[in-house]
């Protein structure tokens, strides 16, 4: 099916083991009339949705659950973590799949696995029940991605704190790749190592679904439809202490720095204290970077299955409701009805006689308080739901009883995982080009949760039978709402066509005053946004480097020294004269030329209205990877220059310059394969240069080496928009300053940037350091002067004499690797450097002049009221801005000040505006300092009244808030609706907050650490 077209059914498909078979479908087109159709027409769209809609169209809520949850686990309600041993073996195993009727009988299956084409009536059952200790997991895993290769993909998210890595196998139809429009389903075991069934658990199902794809079409239908994720271990140190016949112990619980790995997530409530560990981080990380719909969590000790909220405002043992209680009641019974014991809610009769939970499932906190956990984490700060499976009274049970434990729970963890396809689904487009809209919100009214979209505008919300009105917003686009009525089956595809917001962007509309030329210009325009979106999104980059890869020069990497980087440098102005020139910036002490490369479409040529970008490399002599990454790249986008149409139309909008051995005296006493030697840090005088850049010429004390002043004298010539350097000894990505500041103006696109970078980066994002390195940090980025502080660095110069923001990547913890590790290294940051040239595109850009059209040079471009860019030649400016709202203003000397609010996505190229002063305001004779002062005073004056607005809307609405930052499942929904009804620019300011995921999750990481 799709949108606007007839559905067509195809039968008789015969799905057959291996390679998924081909099936087109052609469809033909509708008429009209469709909802979303309908929607696409502006019927629905075009106001936001009213304050009035107070009737909350909850589902019908079960009563029965109320009753359920009172007074029945009295007393003893004490689970994993209680007191006495006792060595009573609580049947828990045999008796409960003897009686099972539910599940289907079991065993049978003798190895029909191969059964070619043929759909089998049974599934295969696995064969291999016994405990796997670590060795034997990962060879068990290695086998079955051999034998499967197909629908797996292993893959690790980090290391536990012996090292061991943190296994995941994930099978899908389309192993290592989201799917636009497929969910994403998880399961994690043994977090607790002495709970050791979910890990067996785990491993059979991994046997199962390998065996039974393409045989059973349950599993077929499943794997198909579904990118399933299982890591069987979380605490693979912990198992390994851990002991057989373990009823309920401790011996092997915690991780080996002996910390509850569920109770080391941030927590909404309380301040965990105890320091993150490294199994936490690495889970954590994992998730910022799937799509995860729907995760359990297993673990032993108890039977039944534990939903949100684990833990109460006020630590209290009572039922802690989160907002989708009803989905978690659904989600967490569809595990429990398939597990007869369970269900029967008398979970460990002999160990705790007088603990019921009815229909085997329970609120978390009702049941205990766990702050920390990981279940109520994942549903707080990702869209994903988890629950806590507990999966029997023992922890440890005898190898024996491992196939009962399968038998018991098998019917159950499958249909947990079908649960993933409940509620809605569908993507969020933009109505003008018809692409997806990632980090769109999806709210349903009366739960106060949202969830978001991924990278190709999809989205997944589960939701429990039910009539639900579901509104998207997203920045810069009308908010839309639907009314959907939600059934048992599958979910239901909605999408949302959202318009764009009108007009934004330019102080004073036309740009010509032709309104033929106009148009075309704006065509042009949107044509370009359009290109630069495909880049942002998706698989847009990921899809470039399939294309360019017939060209890559991949594998002919290998270091140069002075002599061969001159050669190489030349031989690339030689080859390429149109879109390459060289130049000489200055030399070193020892006479070696500090060489400069651009590349453009008119290389010399000022181009001012295109934004210029550098990237520099080797300040460090001893670390000369960088060097290398930026000759490759140079000849990459040379080489792809007039075939590939993206590579070419980037080289032809940017001016782009690399300067690839800043420092080439000291790169010529670095030692190839010395990881940590400080030979050749230093250029031919001793003097680190990255400790050299400070003042202008006329501050300075000492004169600058002549490396710093060749580099220093680059930098000055200002208009650049974005500078990258790149560095060795680290994995990860730095933002200005190196200088230990208290505060950074515009820290937010600083961030950003780096983060970008890491985001495009494979390894960075999840990289805990490289040895002996103490920082810690989060997502692959930091400010620089966390790292290492110190004054006098090319960056901060960058950042206050050149008004340009640079970044440093440091790209591999060895600085000098062995030559055969270069193909890798490029690999790996072959894509990051191509988002940069993507990124130097977005911000905001313009040209100031005046009345008569003359451009005014110079004028000063104050951004959020502190960091200033100037217009160059032509009166163009060009400044980079975190994603969001920002304040502009424009002052040049004689005239008055303007100001704007200008919207700044993630995804689109800088709308063009235009800042035109008035010369009949002009100010005659009033210094400039005046005009700076008015300019900064308006806009403090501007900023407080936004405040009091501000604070006034958030009193009217009589709730207790916490500042800008709040989490997002803090905010009311009466709040909600009260800011999204005040007409569309308190809306999107409202939105502003709420949207940037980014620094709540920041602020989040920076107060519960
Ligand atoms: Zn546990």
């Amino acid at each position: 099916m799709a949108e606007g077209y007839t559905p067509m059914v195809v039968t008789n498909v015969q799905v057959v083991e291996g390679k998924a078979s081909e099936l087109n479908f052609t469809l033909a087109p509708l008429a009209a009339d469709t909802p979303a159709a309908a929607a696409a027409a502006g019927a629905v769209t075009s106001k936001p949705p009213t304050a009035t809609t107070t009737t909350t169209a909850t589902p019908a809520s079960p009563t029965e659950n109320t009753a359920a949850h009172t007074g029945n686990d009295g007393g003893g309600a004490i689970p994993e973590n209680s007191g006495s041993e006792t060595s009573a073996e609580s049947g828990s195993s045999t008796s409960g799949s003897a009686a099972d009727p539910a599940s289907p009988p079991a065993g049978g299956g003798a190895g029909a696995g191969s059964g070619s084409g043929t759909v089998a009536t049974e599934p295969v059952e696995p064969e291999d029940f016994r405990h796997h200790h670590y060795q034997d997991m990962m060879l068990f895993l290695l086998k079955y991605s051999a034998k499967c290769p197909a629908i797996t993909h292993l893959y690790s998210v980090g290391k536990s704190v012996e090292g061991r890595e943190l296994y995941v196998m994930e099978i899908s139809d389309n192993p290592g790749m989201h799917e636009p429009g497929e969910p994403e389903f998880k399961y994690i075991g043994n977090m607790h190592g002495n709970e050791v069934v979910g890990r067996e658990l785990l491993l059979n199902l991994i046997e199962y679904l390998c065996r039974n794809y393409g045989v059973d079409p349950e599993v077929t239908l499943l794997v198909n439809s579904t990118r399933i994720h299982i890591m069987p271990s979380m605490n693979p140190d912990g198992y390994e202490k851990g002991r057989e016949g373990d009823v309920r112990g401790y011996a092997g619980r915690n991780n080996s720095n002996n910390y509850d790995l569920n109770r080391n997530f941030p927590d909404q409530y309380t301040t965990i204290t105890e320091p993150r560990q490294p199994e936490t981080i690495a889970v954590m990380n994992w998730l910022r970077s799937y799509p995860f719909v729907l995760s359990a969590n297993l673990h032993g000790g108890s039977l039944v299955v534990n939903y949100p909220y684990d833990d109460d405002p006020a630590g209290r043992t009572q039922y802690s409701k989160s907002p989708d209680d009803e989905v978690f009641k659904m989600v967490a019974r569809a595990y429990s009805e398939e597990n007869v014991l369970m269900h029967n809610g008398h979970p460990c009769e002999k160990l705790y006689p007088s603990e019921f939970f009815k229909d085997g499932i329970t609120n978390g906190a009702k049941w205990y308080n766990v702050p920390g956990g990981m279940q109520d984490w994942n549903y707080v700060n990702t869209n994903c739901f988890e629950v806590t499976i507990e999966l029997g009274c023992v922890k440890y049970p005898h190898a024996s009883d491992l196939r009962s434990y399968w038998e018991q729970n098998r019917r159950a963890l499958l249909r947990y995982m079908h649960q993933v396809h409940k509620g809605v689904k569908g993507m969020v487009i933009d109505l003008t080009d018809g692409t997806g809209i990632p980090n769109a919100t999806i709210s349903v009214d009366g739960i106060n949760h949202h969830v978001r979209t991924y990278k190709d505008g999809d989205y997944w919300r589960l939701l429990a039978p039910g009539v639900y009105n579901i509104t998207a917003t997203a920045q810069g686009y009308s908010p839309m709402r639907i009314t959907v009525s939600v059934q048992e089956k599958e979910a239901m595809e909605v999408n949302f066509r959202l318009p764009r917001l009108g007009g934004a962007g330019g102080l004073s509309g036309g740009e010509g005053s032709d309104p033929v030329t106009r148009g075309a210009a704006e065509l042009a325009d949107q044509e370009f946004q359009g290109f630069i979106r495909r880049l942002s999104i998706g698989s847009g980059l990921d899809q470039l480097i399939l294309d360019t890869s017939a060209t890559a020069t991949q594998g002919s990497l290998s270091y140069h020294n002075y002599q061969g980087l001159s050669e190489f440098m030349r031989g690339l102005n030689l080859n390429f004269p149109k879109i390459v020139s060289l130049r000489n910036l200055g030399q070193s002490w020892e006479y070696r030329t500090i060489w400069a490369l651009e590349i453009s479409n008119n290389p010399d040529v000022p181009e001012p209205s295109k934004p210029k970008i550098r990237f520099m490399a080797g300040i460090h002599g001893n670390a000369p990877v960088g060097t290398e990454l930026l000759l490759e790249f140079a000849t990459y986008l040379c080489m792809n220059y007039g075939k590939n149409p993206a590579i070419t139309r980037l080289i032809n909008e940017t001016r782009i310059i690399i300067v690839p051995s800043i420092n080439p005296d000291g790169r010529q006493q670095a030692r190839e394969q010395q990881c940590n030697s400080t030979l050749g840090k230093t250029n031919a005088r001793g003097k680190d240069l990255d400790t050299d850049f400070f003042g202008n010429a006329s501050q300075r004390v000492v004169e600058a080496q002549p490396e710093t002043r060749a580099v220093m004298d680059l930098i000055l010539e200002k208009g650049y928009t974005l500078s990258v350097a790149l560095d060795g000894g680290s994995v990860l990505a730095t933002y200005p300053y190196d200088k230990p500041v208290q505060s950074v103006e515009n820290e937010e696109t600083l961030k950003y940037l780096a983060k970008v970078y890491a985001d495009n980066h494979p390894t960075m994002p999840g990289d805990t350091g490289c040895p002996g390195e103490s920082t810690t940090m989060n997502g692959g980025f930091l400010r620089a002067a966390e790292k290492h502080s110190h004054m006098g660095s090319m960056k901060d110069f960058s950042m206050d004499f050149g008004h340009c923001p640079e970044i440093t990547v440091y790209t591999s913890c060895c600085l000098f690797p062995p030559a055969d590790r270069l193909a890798a290294l490029w690999a790996e940051n072959r894509k990051p450097l191509l988002r940069m040239l993507v990124e130097v595109h977005k911000g905001v850009r313009g040209v100031v002049r005046d009345k008569s059209g003359k451009p005014i040079v110079g004028a000063m471009i104050v951004l959020n009221g502190g960091v200033r860019v100037f217009t160059s030649e032509g009166g163009y400016f060009h400044a980079l801005l975190a994603p969001g709202s920002h304040n502009i203003e424009a002052v040049a000397e004689g005239y008055q000040q303007q100001r704007q609010e200008v919207i700044v996505s993630a995804y689109q190229a800088a709308m063009s505006i235009v800042i035109e002063f008035d010369m009949d305001n002009r100010i005659f004779g009033l210094p400039r300092e005046f005009v700076v002062a008015t300019a900064a005073a308006s806009m403090t004056a501007l900023i407080v009244t936004a405040c009091i607005i501000w604070c006034v809307c958030s009193a009217k609405s009589n709730r207790q808030k916490d500042g800008f930052h709040r989490l997002r499942q803090q905010h009311d929904y009466d709040d909600e609706i009260h800011l999204t009804s005040m007409g569309s620019k308190k809306s999107l300011l409202s939105h502003e907050f709420q949207d940037d995921s980014e620094s709540e999750e920041d602020t989040l990481y920076a107060n519960k650490m």
